[in-house]
C-alpha cells in the first residue's frame, strides 16, 4: 500500500534483481520507470510490469559509463511521470572473477558505471525527491563492507558508495532534508550472472532474488538506514569487524572452494 501510485525509477532493470524490484512494484500499483542497455529485454519487462498491475510502465534504454545518459534518465521522470518519489540505484557493470589483474583503466570504467553514474543521478534527483520527501535506495553487497577476495574492482566500487551515501545522509540529517537513504547489503543472490561467476567457487547456496527484491522494497517504504539480507550471511558476520577483523577475512576466505597453494 506505501508504494501504490508512487514514482519510481529502477535502474539495471533489465534482468536479476532489478527486474524483481520492477516487478514487485507493478504488483504494488507504482509508476514504474526502468532502466539499462538492452533494449529489447526492457521492452519485455514493461510488459509483463503492464499486465501485473502498473500504474503505469516505460522504459529509457542507454549505458551508465555516460553520465549524460544517467542524467537523462532523471529528466525522463521530471517529464513523464511529473517527478519522482524513490530512485533505485541497483545497476553493476561487468567484471571479472579471479586476482586483481592490475588493469587499472578497467577499475576507472567500472568506478564510473557502478559509483560515478548513481552520484549523477542522485544529484540531478534531488530536487524532486526533496519535493516529494522521497526516498534514495542504493543495491550495494557485502563486497562493499568487508575485503573480498577476486571481485577487487567490484568491491572498490561498492566501498564508494557506502562512503558517499552514508556521509550524505549525514548531511540530510544535519541539514533536516527529509529524503531517506537505504544502502543494501546483500550476500549472494541467484542472479544469472552471479551464478555463473560464483557458484562453482563459492561454499553457499545463494539467496532467491525475488525475496531479495522485496525485502529491498519493504526496507525502502519503512525508510530504514541499511538493510541486510540474508541477515545471517551479511549482518551477522559483520558484527565481528570491529573486534575480529582477521578472524571476518579468514571466514570470507573460508566460503571459496580455493586452489591448494603452489608446493603445498
Ligand atoms: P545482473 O543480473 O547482472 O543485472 C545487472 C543489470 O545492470 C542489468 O539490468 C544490466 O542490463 C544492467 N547494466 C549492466 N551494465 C550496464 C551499463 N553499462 N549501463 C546500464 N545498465 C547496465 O545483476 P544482479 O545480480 O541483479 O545485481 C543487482 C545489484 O545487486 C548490483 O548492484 C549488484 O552489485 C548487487 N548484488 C548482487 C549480488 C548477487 O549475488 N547477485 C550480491 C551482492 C550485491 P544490460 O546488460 O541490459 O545493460
Amino acid at each position: 500500500e506505501m508504494l501504490r501510485g508512487k514514482r519510481v525509477i529502477v535502474t539495471g532493470a533489465s534482468t536479476g534483481i532489478g527486474e524483481q524490484i520492477a516487478y514487485h512494484l507493478a504488483r504494488m500499483g507504482s509508476h514504474i520507470l526502468i532502466t539499462a542497455r538492452t533494449e529489447a529485454k526492457l521492452q519485455n519487462v514493461v510488459q509483463r510490469c503492464l499486465e501485473l498491475g502498473a500504474a503505469s510502465a516505460r522504459f529509457v534504454s542507454g549505458s551508465m559509463e555516460d553520465t549524460a545518459f544517467a542524467q537523462h534518465v532523471v529528466r525522463e521522470a521530471q517529464t513523464s511521470l511529473g517527478g519522482l518519489d524513490m530512485l533505485i540505484l541497483n545497476h553493476v557493470g561487468a567484471s571479472y572473477f579471479g586476482f586483481f589483474d592490475g588493469d587499472v583503466e578497467h577499475v576507472r570504467k567500472l568506478l564510473e558505471i557502478n559509483f560515478l553514474s548513481y552520484v549523477a543521478m542522485t544529484t540531478s534527483a534531488l530536487p524532486m525527491l526533496k519535493e516529494s520527501e522521497g526516498s534514495i535506495v542504493v543495491v550495494s553487497s557485502m563486497a562493499g563492507k568487508v575485503g573480498f577476495p577476486f571481485t577487487v574492482p567490484y568491491s572498490a566500487t561498492k566501498f564508494a558508495l557506502d562512503g558517499f551515501f552514508s556521509s550524505l545522509r549525514q548531511e540530510f540529517t544535519i541539514q533536516s532534508i527529509n529524503v531517506s537513504i537505504t544502502l543494501c547489503i546483500l550476500g549472494f543472490i541467484d542472479t544469472e550472472r552471479a551464478v555463473r561467476a560464483a557458484a562453482e567457487v563459492l561454499r553457499e547456496r545463494p539467496a532467491p532474488r525475488d525475496e531479495c527484491a522485496l525485502e529491498i522494497l519493504k526496507g525502502a517504504a519503512l525508510r530504514r538506514r541499511e538493510l541486510y539480507y540474508r541477515y545471517s550471511s551479511t549482518r551477522l558476520p559483520l558484527l565481528l569487524r570491529d573486534c575480529a577483523a582477521e578472524l571476518l577475512d579468514y571466514l570470507v576466505r573460508s566460503r571459496y572452494r580455493l586452489p591448494a597453494p603452489p608446493g603445498a
